[in-house]
């Protein structure tokens, strides 16, 4: 279809576009691009304000703000089949992480990727040299398995992984895996899925640890570009949908009309706007924003809560990225992990938004884990680094982080790219199509594959009800 016709159909409500994409998230957007490839007419709509759905960055006081910490791993195979690396202007992370334990900070470095750090690894208090062997042997082992077989894997929680399959000490477990993998997965407690973990382990071993310098954001943005323009329509929530007649019925009112619906919102949404759509529990994650005018670290290193308290993680952002801070400021980023609602579909149904557009940590609440959280950071980095001087900036607490992933939620790793009115997998009638991370794994590649999945179905299906 010519370009022309394209920016016709996605601005006219009368159109009968090949597809109606309802969310602009990663998921979304990745299916836009290849259906775009193909030459199909659509229309992505989403009820925020912008692009990129969980992945997005605000602009604050000159700092750039992640909504919620998270970093690219350039090795996904999906995001680098997709995205131009270059012009993300990749800024990679020191592979390993600065971890507090209650004897202090000890690093763990990545000896293969960092050999001027081996000594540091191999004298590490928080590993025995039969967890340094265990290491070395996974990461061999990892790179050797093919993304396809960690997930056929029979799955398991990471701490069973880790303490049957892969011998682990208590003490690495604890102090190393619990606040890195808890990090990653969102929940400490290391229940979700090993093959995430091994997947996750893999991607970490055959590439690096990034953010775009000017901010998580320019992933989606990048993929939003590359769209024919008017094909996205933002603050357009869509309030129901009819999968027998493919009709769309928006919160303002207007209907549209399309051979076929693809729904790429959030697992709970999609459970919302189709309730056969299971409705995953929520990992909840909640970032606070900090400005400093001294880093209290120098490196682009990841720090880890190997103890107590509500840290989970620190990074200082702007020495991985001098951009994500105006000159001469330093932004800090602190994420805590679970909390109220997390681990709680019920809880995270009633939440107030699930990307955290109307803020609900705030007030009290707020005030008082900003308190929690720098008594701990001034036992971290003592009275010199004058944390009660850091500037709070923002909060994000997003009550639907990430799907929980606990045993046997990724089995099978890949959820029915469509199915039929009453919710049934093999449909030869009118079906609405799936994607998002709850239907692959929670993740950025996850939710670029499970998008381009999609868009391949449908790319079969509308040709061969064109050809009929
Ligand atoms: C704090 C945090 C840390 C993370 N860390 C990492 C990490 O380090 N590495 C990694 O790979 N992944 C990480 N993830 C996971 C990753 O960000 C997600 O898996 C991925 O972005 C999900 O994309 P999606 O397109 O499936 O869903 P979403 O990003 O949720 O997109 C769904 C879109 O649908 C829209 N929508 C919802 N309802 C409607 C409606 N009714 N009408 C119209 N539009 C609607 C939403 O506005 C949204 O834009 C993290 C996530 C969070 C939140």
């Amino acid at each position: 279809m010519e370009q022309k016709a394209r920016d016709n159909a996605a601005g006219n409500s009368n159109k009968i576009y090949d597809t109606i994409i309802i969310g602009a998230g990663l998921a979304g957007l990745s299916c836009a691009n290849h259906l775009s490839e193909n030459g199909f007419s659509f229309i992505v709509l989403d009820s925020s304000d912008g692009v990129g759905g969980r992945v997005r960055s605000d602009l604050v006081d000159g700092f750039i703000l992640d909504r919620g910490f998270q970093v690219f791993l350039t090795a996904y195979p999906e995001a680098a089949n997709m995205l131009d690396y270059q012009s993300l202007n990749l800024k990679s992370f020191y592979a390993g992480a600065l971890i507090a334990t209650e004897d202090g900070f000890t690093r763990l470095s990545d000896p293969f990727k960092n050999p001027s750090a081996l000594l540091s690894a191999v004298f590490s208090n928080i590993s025995s040299m039969s967890d340094k062997m265990r290491i070395a042997y996974l990461r061999q082992k990892l790179m050797a398995t093919t993304v396809g077989e960690i997930f056929s894997q029979v799955d398991k929680t990471i701490l069973q992984a880790l303490q049957e399959d892969y011998g682990f000490s208590a003490t690495i477990i604890h102090r190393f895996f619990r606040p890195f993998f808890g990090g990653i997965t969102l929940d400490n407690t290391l229940s979700g899925s090993r093959r995430m973990f091994d997947f996750v382990y893999k991607m970490m071993a055959e590439g690096l640890v990034t953010v775009p310098a000017r901010g998580m954001g320019q992933i989606p943005e990048q993929l939003a570009a590359k769209l024919p323009q008017n094909s996205i329509r933002l603050s357009s929530r869509v309030a129901s949908i009819d999968v027998a007649s493919s009709k769309v019925v928006l919160a303002s009112g207007v209907t549209l009309q399309a051979r076929s619906i693809v729904l790429a919102t959030n697992g709970p949404d999609a459970h919302r706007l189709f309730p056969h759509v299971p409705l995953p529990s929520s990992q909840m994650a909640t970032c606070l924003y900090f400005a400093a005018a001294e880093a209290p670290i120098k490196e682009p290193l990841l720090m880890l809560n190997g103890a107590a308290g509500p840290v989970n993680n620190l990074a200082v952002l702007t020495n991985v990225s001098p951009e994500y801070g105006p000159p001469g400021q330093h932004l800090i980023s602190v994420t805590t992990v679970g909390g109220p609602g997390s681990g709680d579909a019920a809880e995270a149904k009633e939440n107030a938004d699930p990307l955290n557009e109307k803020a609900p940590l705030e007030g009290a609440a707020e005030a008082e884990l900003i308190a929690q959280v720098k008594a701990q950071l001034k036992v971290w980095f003592g009275a010199g680094a004058d944390v009660e001087q850091w500037r709070h900036l923002r909060s994000y607490r997003i009550a639907h982080a990430q799907p929980n992933q606990i045993p046997p939620w990724l089995q099978p790793a890949s959820r029915p790219l469509k199915l039929s009115a009453d919710g049934n997998e093999e449909t030869e009638g009118h079906s609405i199509y799936v994607c998002g991370d709850h239907r692959e794994n929670a993740s950025i590649n996850g939710a670029l594959r499970s998008g381009r999945l999609v868009a391949e179905a449908l790319k079969a299906d509308l040709k061969v009800a064109t050809v009929v």
